[in-house]
């Protein structure tokens, strides 16, 4: 059989990759704790599931509108208004089976060859790899830990030039835990207002998940009104990732393209999973902030632990479920047969010596930093971060 070229333009996450070599030697019998994972370990709040079996029960079994149920678009538009101030149209709103649809969707939609794509780095994996399948040239601006992992105006300024169509970018932001405050995010609406050809990707999928304050959208400057598309979803502030629901607030145009496009690849999301989302969208959020609060207390633990770690280098993420810590003084040191010279061999390290698994920072776009997911008990973390620091002090 003779496979499309399409596919040497794809590769496998190595979120998903690390997952199943987690799975399969815990298979074997090895006492793997897991912090490769990007999922909240909660279930999801039981208000949300029994709406699910109230629209079975009521016959929410069928086909839906291909851009999702006119009450969810509205669900969302009261959302938008209420947590972030911002104000849409039903018409404006896409539903899909996932934000990782919504984001292929808008970039499929909005990226043809030779286009260019900026994206600070470290950027979540899945950005890079759809611009490429849509043949588009990603232009990365590399972020360290030394500015909190974020872009200032002055270095997108310099990026942009004729080509450039889209920038796409996430706050809270997998994998570092950054925040954009409201003033950042105004310094950087300053420079596209002088570029009127550059599209802005802002994913908000971790929204709800900061330990800051108030999440700022960058959608809130009104002269990018036309060019913002915001995705958000269901998975990471309600627990609901095998539920498969994300969705777009998007300029007219690009949401009409959106959902012609999704007509054709789904026919729209899951009809359950959309009334479940109506609820969990306007019912108690209460749920989610106690989740939110024991992922803080998680961050504090972890981060502490990891700060605790020579040759270890750390910031405070201020959002996500995610450390980022740079782990680049380990490079060129051993232990035995096992020599460090990357990220990657960093983690197959963990893996096999402390049985600890994480994801290399190259998969986000900076192989100096491994990301370590937090969203597991504290009983897991604790004996996680000891098994960490006895395998990395034995780096000579
Ligand atoms: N955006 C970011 C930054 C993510 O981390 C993820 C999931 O890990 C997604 C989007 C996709 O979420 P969904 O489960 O809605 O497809």
């Amino acid at each position: 059989m003779q496979l499309a070229q399409r596919l040497n333009r794809v590769v496998e996450p190595q979120t998903i990759r690390m997952a199943k070599l987690s799975r399969e030697l815990k298979a074997q019998g090895k006492n793997i704790i897991d912090l490769s994972l990007g999922e909240p370990d909660f279930r999801t709040p039981e208000h949300i599931c029994e709406a699910a079996t109230r629209a079975m029960n009521e016959g929410y079994t069928k086909y839906t509108p291909v851009a999702g149920f006119l009450e969810l678009q509205e669900a969302i538009c009261t959302k938008l208004k209420r947590d972030n101030n911002l104000s849409y149209a039903p018409n404006e709103i896409i539903v899909s089976t996932g934000a990782k649809q919504s984001l292929a969707n808008v970039i499929l939609c909005l990226i043809d060859a030779g286009d260019e794509v900026i994206i600070p780095t470290p950027y979540w994996v899945t950005y890079s790899a759809l611009v490429k399948l849509a043949e588009g040239t990603v232009k990365y601006i590399r972020c360290g830990i030394e500015s909190d992992f974020k872009l200032t105006p002055e270095r997108l300024e310099e990026q942009i030039n004729a080509k450039t169509k889209l920038f796409i970018f996430s706050s809270p932001c997998n994998p570092s835990g950054s925040v954009y405050s409201k003033e950042e995010l105004a310094g950087l609406a300053e420079v596209f207002k002088r570029h009127p050809q550059v599209a802005i990707l802002s994913d908000e999928i971790y929204e709800f998940i900061n330990y800051k304050g108030h999440h700022e959208s960058i959608a809130q400057f009104p002269e990018l009104r036309d060019r913002v598309i915001v995705v958000n979803g269901m998975s990471k502030g309600f627990a609901m990732t095998g539920w498969r629901l994300g969705y777009i607030a998007a300029p007219r145009e690009l949401a009409q393209a959106c959902e012609k496009f999704q007509g054709q690849f789904t026919s729209g999301a899951n009809s359950i999973t959309q009334r479940a989302s109506i609820t969990a969208l306007l019912g108690d959020l209460e749920p989610t902030r106690k989740m939110t609060k024991a992922f803080h207390e998680r961050r504090d633990y972890v981060i502490g632990a990891l700060a605790n770690m020579p040759g270890v280098k750390v910031n405070m993420p201020d959002g996500a479920f995610y450390a980022f810590p740079n782990i680049s003084s380990f490079f060129g040191k051993s232990n035995g047969d096992h020599k460090i010279t990357n990220d990657e061999d960093l983690c197959m390290y963990l893996l096999n010596v402390a049985n600890v698994t994480t994801v290399s920072g190259s998969a986000f776009g900076d192989g100096d930093y491994i990301r370590i997911s937090f969203a597991t008990s504290m009983t897991m973390l604790t004996e996680a971060m000891e098994r960490m620091a006895t395998a990395l002090a034995e780096l000579k």
